[in-house]
């Protein structure tokens, strides 16, 4: 198996020593909530359960039908309907795959507020602000749930199938189905490990990426007919046609993977989605082709995430909002491709 620093091993066993049997221990991850912060969060649950925490999950969006699987062998877990008694209630929040209040959407305030430690795991490289608490941040990790993952072997966690699961989903998520470059060889052992608990990655995989409503796929052929490439600076976007979302009833899930169409064109070195999030909102998503950094892109407009692949959100009609962000694009790209 895989091995870790002595560094890694404290860290972890420090984290895991503020767990105590009887104690209500809140999950929560970011808004809108992707396979890894989820598969996180269910992870963790059923390592917790284990050492007889009373574990809820109180996520400020709820969970995506393309997840929902990974709750059902958890009844009752998923009280993000009722995240903000629940959290009220908690002896410890653990806030999973983000490090920032201003992520947790309409929860923010009450984890800043609530008075009790707030442990951390996260491999973002944007810092953010949240009460004091033990850490286990790598911006080097490929997920959140690998950071899970190294926790319990720290510390002598069994994992259970179902634990080793909602671990390896939060993985293939988050690595694009293991094609980004943050497959380093050490998450494809922690993998591996996952597998030999005895996972069916097919199974899985129909899970997560074949099950998917009629709607997906045509918002999808709508988005891309929007397409614009730049070759001369090396940009390409596409726009969520207004009104779509709610034609083929969409949700933000349904988006996920749409960017790494523009990303895939030869040359393209920045690629951008737009959506206009409510009246006068836009989000925009960005990737990144070799060594530009939309993390630090995204920064001035308040957004972050990873070097290859970044948010924002600004208010603005999307006219606006799009000539403002491809501007600052082009003079990006025209630039070395980082602040
Ligand atoms: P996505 O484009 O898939 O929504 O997000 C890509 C990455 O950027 C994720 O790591 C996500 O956490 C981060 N991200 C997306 N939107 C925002 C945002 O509005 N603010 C910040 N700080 N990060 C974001
Ligand atoms: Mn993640």
């Amino acid at each position: 198996m895989t091995t870790l620093s002595p560094d890694r091993i404290d860290a972890a066993r420090e984290l895991a020593g503020v767990f105590s049997p009887g104690q209500r221990v809140c999950l929560t991850t970011h808004v809108n909530p992707d396979g890894d912060g989820l598969g996180s969060e269910v992870g963790l649950a059923h390592l917790l359960r284990a050492k007889g925490c009373e574990v809820t999950v109180t996520n400020p969006s709820p969970t995506p039908e393309r997840y929902s699987f990974l709750f059902h062998d958890l009844p009752g877990v998923d009280r993000s309907d009722a995240a903000v008694k629940e959290l009220r209630k908690s002896d410890l929040i653990v806030v999973l795959d983000i490090s920032d209040l201003g992520r947790l959407g309409m929860l923010g305030g009450l984890v800043r507020d609530r008075g009790v430690p707030v442990a951390c795991i996260d491999h973002h490289v944007s810092p953010g602000l949240l009460p004091p608490g033990p850490r286990y941040v790598n911006p080097e990790a490929s997920a959140t749930g690998e950071l899970v993952y190294e926790i319990a072997a720290a510390n002598g966690w069994k994992l259970t199938p179902l634990a080793a699961r909602a671990l390896y989903v939060a993985i293939l998520t988050d690595t694009g189905a293991f094609r980004f470059s943050n497959t380093r060889p050490h998450v494809l052992r922690v993998a591996a490990a996952l597998l030999e608990v005895g996972l069916d990655p097919e199974q899985i995989y129909l899970d997560v990426y074949a099950n998917a409503p009629e709607g997906r796929a045509r918002l999808l052929a709508e988005t891309l007919q929007t397409m614009v490439v730049e070759r001369e600076h090396g940009l390409a976007w596409v726009t969520v046609p207004p009104g779509a979302m709610e034609r083929f009833g969409a949700t933000p899930d349904d988006l996920d993977g749409i960017v790494e169409f523009p990303r895939s064109i030869a040359g393209v070195r920045m690629a951008l989605l737009f959506r206009e999030i409510a009246a006068g909102r836009v989000k925009v998503s960005l990737r990144s082709v070799g060594d530009v950094d939309v993390a630090g892109f995204a920064r001035p407009f308040g957004g972050g995430g990873h070097t290859k692949a970044s948010g924002l959100s600004v208010e603005g009609s999307m006219a606006e909002v799009q000539s403002r962000v491809l501007a600052e694009a082009r003079a990006y790209l025209s630039g070395n491709g980082s602040r």
